[in-house]
């Protein structure tokens, strides 16, 4: 009796063998998969989202360059007559209007003696643009959001660092609290 049983678990065993070895390897490898795509589920993605480059338009329209961006070489500044770095653009165009060069928040409108009128404007990806020597009628307050192109005010000469060159806008762009030359993200070539 017990060899007859012992005979028809070792007859079991041959016939079904493979199906269970093969069943337990499924199970396994879909346990394995569900609880990877389960730890997967619980985390953020790695990848962040990527966001639509940015596109900088031109804060004066057919704007000549007065005075270009120079982080090593001085330039003259005639006005308070003294050899400076200069690490902002100088436009002066026919028409004065100034826009913002990206979608934005006015982050601050200041004025002073140096630099006259003076509006701050806040991006994404860590820049900030500055539109300084602005005439005192601006568009904008602190706080309103602002949309590539949109007119923030006047190039004006209250900026008295730099009257020598007239009307103009003195431009700085800056990227996470550096200041950029902003050769590299504008269209200058095409202005
Ligand atoms: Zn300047």
């Amino acid at each position: 009796m017990e060899i007859q049983e012992k005979n028809k678990f070792v007859e079991f065993v041959k016939r079904f063998g493979f199906v269970i070895a093969a069943a337990l390897v499924l199970l396994i490898v879909g346990l394995t998969f569900g609880i990877m795509a389960l730890t997967n589920g619980g985390q953020t993605p790695s990848v962040p989202v990527v966001n639509k480059p940015l596109e900088f338009s031109m804060p004066m329209q057919n704007a000549s360059i007065l005075k270009d961006f120079s982080s090593t070489e001085l330039q003259e500044n005639v006005t308070l007559n003294q050899w400076e770095a200069h690490l902002s653009i100088d436009f002066a165009s026919e028409n004065t209007a100034v826009y913002s060069v990206l979608d934005g928040t006015i982050e601050s409108i200041t004025s002073s003696y140096l630099h006259g009128n003076v509006v701050t404007i806040k991006h994404d990806e860590g820049f900030v643009s500055q539109y300084s020597s602005l005439g005192k009628d601006l568009l904008v307050k602190v706080g309103d959001k602002v949309n590539a192109g949109q007119k923030i005010g006047d190039a004006d000469s209250t900026a008295s660092g730099e009257t020598d060159m007239g009307n103009h806008l003195h431009f700085t762009l800056s990227k996470d609290g550096v200041k950029v030359d902003p050769n590299n993200y504008l269209d200058l070539q095409n202005k």
